[in-house]
C-alpha cells in the first residue's frame, strides 16, 4: 500500500508513518516543516528497514502542483498537515486559517481527482465551549463570538469536515472524519502550548508548573499510538466512509491533578503555579471547561479501544523528554 501523509513530521504525522513503515507500507510526507521537526522523522530516513520506503517532500499543502503529484502516486492519503495549538493559532491567526480551510480544500481536490481514500483529521475544538460529557458525534456544537480568536480553529476544522462531507455526497469521495482528542506522547513539543510537554519539561528543571485558570478544567489525554492505530483502522473499514469519528481516550483528569501527576513521577521538587488565563493567553480567552469523548461510535465501526492508561503514557513522555533534555545539555 502507498501512503501519502500531509503533516508527516509532525508529532502525530510522524508516529502514523512510522506504523505504516511497519506494517510495509511505502509512505510519502509532506510537510512544510512549520511546526514539524526533520528529528521527529530522522530515524526513517536512516534505518535500513524503511529509508527504501520513505520519501519526504518539503512543500506546503497549499503547493497544487506537489500536491497533484503525491495524491497521484498514493493509494490513500492522511491529512493531518494543520495548524496546531491554541497558542500557535493565537499567535498566527491568518495563517492557520489559510493552512487549514485552503490546505483541506486543496487536498480534497486532488483526492476527489484521482478517486483516493482521505482521512480528514479533525479536531475535538469543533464541540466548542460544551459542559456535557461525555460528546458524541452528532452533539451541537457552542462557539464563542468572532473577536475570540480561539474559536477561529473550532470554526476552521468544522469547516473542513463540512467540506469533506460535501465532496462525499456530491462527488462520491470516500472520505473520513477523526475529531482527535488530546493526543500525547513521545515527540510532541510543549513549543505550541501543549500542556504536557509543558509541564513535564517545567518539572524535569524544577521549574513551576504553570497551570492556567484554576486548574478545575479537564481534558481526556490519549496516547498516540493508539490514535495511529485508531486512524489507520478507519481507512481499512468501508462502514466508516462518509462518517465523523471521535478518537480518543477514556480517563478524564483535571489539570491541576494532572500537575500534580507530573510532580510525582518525576520526583521534582516544583510547586504549582496557577497563571490567569489573560496572562496565559490574551484577554478574555475562553477555556472549554471539559473536554471527554465518547468512544461509542468508533468502538462499534472497527472495534477501537484506547489501550494505554494515563499514568504509562506520562512515564513515556517524561522519559522522552529527559532524555532529549540531556542530548541538549551535551550538543552545548
Ligand atoms: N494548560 C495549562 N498550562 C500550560 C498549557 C496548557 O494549564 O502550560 C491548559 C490549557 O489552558 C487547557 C489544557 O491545559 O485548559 C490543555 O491545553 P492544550 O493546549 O494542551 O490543549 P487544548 O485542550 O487547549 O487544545
Amino acid at each position: 500500500m502507498k501512503v501519502l501523509i500531509t503533516g508527516g513530521a509532525g508529532f502525530i504525522g510522524s508516529h502514523l508513518a512510522e506504523a505504516c513503515l511497519k506494517k510495509g507500507d511505502e509512505v510519502y510526507i509532506i510537510d512544510d516543516f512549520s511546526t514539524g521537526s526533520p528529528d521527529n522523522i530522522r530515524f526513517f530516513q536512516e534505518d535500513e528497514r524503511f529509508r527504501d520506503r520513505f520519501f519526504v517532500t518539503e512543500d506546503t499543502i497549499l503547493n497544487q502542483d506537489t500536491l497533484l503529484e503525491l495524491t497521484g502516486i498514493c493509494d490513500v492519503v492522511f491529512h493531518l498537515a494543520a495548524a496546531v495549538g491554541v497558542r500557535y493559532i493565537l499567535e498566527n491567526p491568518l495563517d492557520a486559517i489559510r493552512i487549514n480551510i485552503q490546505g483541506t480544500e486543496k487536498v480534497l481536490e486532488m483526492c476527489s481527482k484521482f478517486k483516493k481514500k482521505v482521512l480528514i483529521a479533525s479536531s475535538s475544538e469543533v464541540y466548542g465551549k460544551h459542559l456535557h460529557a461525555p460528546l458524541i458525534e452528532t452533539d451541537n456544537i457552542i462557539y464563542g463570538p468572532s473577536s475570540k480568536f480561539r474559536w477561529s480553529y473550532a470554526a476552521s476544522k468544522l469547516m473542513d469536515e463540512f467540506t469533506a462531507l460535501a465532496y462525499y455526497r456530491t462527488k462520491g469521495l470516500k472520505v473520513i472524519i477523526a475529531r482527535l482528542f488530546n493526543t500525547i506522547g513521545p515527540r510532541q513539543t510543549g513549543a505550541y502550548g501543549m500542556v504536557v510537554p509543558r509541564l513535564a519539561e517545567q518539572a524535569l528543571k524544577n521549574e513551576d508548573l504553570t497551570v492556567y485558570g484554576d486548574g478545575t478544567q479537564t481534558r481526556t489525554f490519549t496516547d498516540v499510538s493508539d490514535v495511529v492505530r485508531a486512524l489507520i483502522a478507519l481507512t481499512e473499514s468501508e462502514a466508516a466512509v462518509g462518517e465523523v469519528f471521535n478518537v480518543g481516550g477514556t480517563q478524564e483528569i483535571t489539570i491541576s491533578e494532572l500537575a500534580e501527576k507530573i510532580i510525582k513521577a518525576t520526583g521534582s521538587s516544583s510547586s504549582v503555579k496557577l497563571i490567569p488565563y489573560n496572562e496565559a493567553y490574551e484577554k478574555d480567552f475562553e477555556d472549554m471547561q471539559r473536554r471527554v469523548p465518547g468512544i461509542e461510535k468508533i468502538r462499534q465501526t472497527v472495534g477501537f479501544e484506547p489501550e494505554t492508561d494515563l499514568d504509562s503514557i506520562l512515564r513515556r513522555v517524561i522519559d522522552f523528554m529527559a532524555e532529549k533534555m540531556d542530548c541538549v545539555r551535551i550538543e552545548k
